[in-house]
């Protein structure tokens, strides 16, 4: 507290107020950044490094993946077309297009491995949300809107920085220019229990523009991505077919249907469409229920437990196992956990599960709440009509991986190591995909149908095979109106 206390005079006495206002520091700032007034559009893009230690092999060693960014902009005709390649562990690549044209905002997937030859129709309610959330990576546009936003008040200054302040009900947001080029450096957003900081750094001239080289978002002093600059181009007048929709794909629009299970085996229970392409598998065990993954938040997990409690009333759902740490998979298991349910999961993945859990809910440790059945290779669950094995896999997607086997059944439940999109579109296996398909082989694992928690909820051992056996096409993914 004291030393708090000694903090804030401390940060006081730094400050000191300046002759400026704000208006004035945003005025010079913006002009500062050239004749962005006579942009009509631009192409912008950068190599970029992303650190999400939820989403790596490694939880205690996330490793930065190097993904791309590539943005068309029409001021003009108010159309958009933004292009991100993300890398994973295991081979993933999600190859997103989001395009923004006639008011209305679409998603497709360039390669077809994740949502298939879907062309997703989000609307036009989203439109100017993701085009200004897109023209916030730029500081000539962040001003021009704060600019309108602000109260003329006067200007701090510390140290070489020039420092506008502005209060919203959510918190308060910090914007920092350089005392001599004026030029915007830093914003740092508070927003409840988050800081988020923005950084743009050595600018430099472009065709009579100041851009940014680097730039990075970072949350609570950990990186989420830094960028840099690989591509400014502006007043090109871009072909028309920048902003085409894609050939040979099929529009298709959001839809939130209302959640079920069906039974797909005796006793065996699939839930699809879990916030849009997800799939849940519960398996009755006669006096107790055995549920797979609590995915995406406690909202969605709680959707699931509705579901179950509907389907198998008074039935308690005593085990819930998770595949793998990513937070995709279990970031609702705080409310599996509240009912009562032991967590299984490979023993290589319980430090990030537990991390989860102070997360989401830190009191169901001091409760004494949280029961783990954590094993190394395989454990087993059977009473006398069900058979459930739950097998570690040794794979280059996460660490402590592991699937769900019942022999019976002649069935696989899994997590990310083999996702197909729902519309069957297959593209050739990646590397945690094939390294399945040799663990299966090698371990003599015979079964017949395999669910997935992504995308296609049943596949067939044929379809596996195939994709298994496919060759990339060549030139690989490439775009046709790419250039
Ligand atoms: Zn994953």
């Amino acid at each position: 507290m004291e030393r708090k206390f000694l903090f804030i005079i401390g940060w006081c006495l730094s400050f000191t107020i300046s002759a400026q206002t704000t208006t004035n520091v945003l005025q010079k700032s913006i002009s500062a950044l050239g004749n962005w007034e006579t942009v009509n559009d631009f192409e912008y893009a950068t190599n970029r490094i992303n650190i999400d230690k939820w989403q790596g092999y490694d939880f205690d060693h996330a490793l930065p993946e190097k993904d791309s960014f590539h943005l068309f902009v029409d001021l003009k005709d108010s159309r958009f077309l933004h292009h991100t390649q993300n890398h994973y562990p295991g081979g993933y690549v999600f190859d997103t297009y989001r395009l923004g044209r006639d008011s209305t905002y679409y998603v497709y997937d360039g390669i077809g491995s994740r949502t298939g030859k879907d062309l997703l129709n989000l609307g036009s309610s989203s439109f100017d949300k993701r085009k200004n959330s897109l023209l916030n990576n730029f500081p000539y546009f962040i001003l021009k809107q704060l600019l309108q936003e602000i109260k003329n008040e006067s200007v701090l200054t510390e140290g070489k920085d020039l420092i506008v302040l502005k209060k919203n009900p959510n918190g308060t947001e910090e914007y920092r220019f350089d005392t001599i080029t004026f030029l915007l450096k830093k914003i740092t957003r508070i927003q409840g229990q988050d800081t988020i900081v923005q950084r743009f750094e050595d600018y430099t001239p472009t065709d009579g523009l100041m851009i940014a080289k680097k730039s990075s978002l970072e949350r609570n002093g950990n990186i989420i991505y830094s960028d840099s600059l690989s591509l400014f181009k502006y007043n090109q007048n871009f072909a028309s077919l920048v902003f085409d929709f894609p050939p040979g794909y099929k529009s298709t629009s959001e839809s939130t249907p209302v959640l079920s299970a069906k039974m797909i085996a005796k006793d065996v229970y699939l839930i699809e469409n879990v916030d849009g392409d997800r799939n849940i598998m519960f398996i009755n065990m006669g006096n107790y229920i055995v549920l797979t993954e609590a995915p995406i938040s406690s909202a969605t997990t709680k959707s699931i437990l509705d579901v179950i409690h509907t389907t198998l009333p008074d039935i308690p759902i005593k085990y819930v196992h998770l595949s793998h740490f990513h937070n995709d998979h279990i970031a609702g298991i705080a409310e599996v956990v509240k009912e009562g349910a032991t967590i299984i999961c490979a023993e290589n993945m319980k430090q990030p599960v537990i991390s989860m859990l102070q997360n989401s809910d830190s009191s169901l440790y001091k409760n004494g709440k949280v029961n783990f059945e954590v094993f190394n290779n395989k454990k087993v669950l059977e009473n006398d009509h069900k058979k459930l094995e739950f097998i570690e896999i040794p794979n280059s997607h996460a660490k402590g991986m592991s699937f769900l086997y019942l022999p019976q059944e002649k069935m696989i439940y899994q997590g990310d190591l083999l996702s197909l999109p729902a519309d069957s579109y297959t593209t050739p296996a990646i590397a945690v995909t094939k390294e399945f398909s040799d663990f299966l082989r090698q371990k003599k694992i015979t079964f017949t149908k395999i669910i997935g928690h992504h995308g296609l909820p049943v596949i067939s051992k044929e379809t596996f095979n195939e994709i298994v056996k496919m060759k990339k096409k060549d030139p690989l993914f490439k775009n046709t109106f790419e250039h």
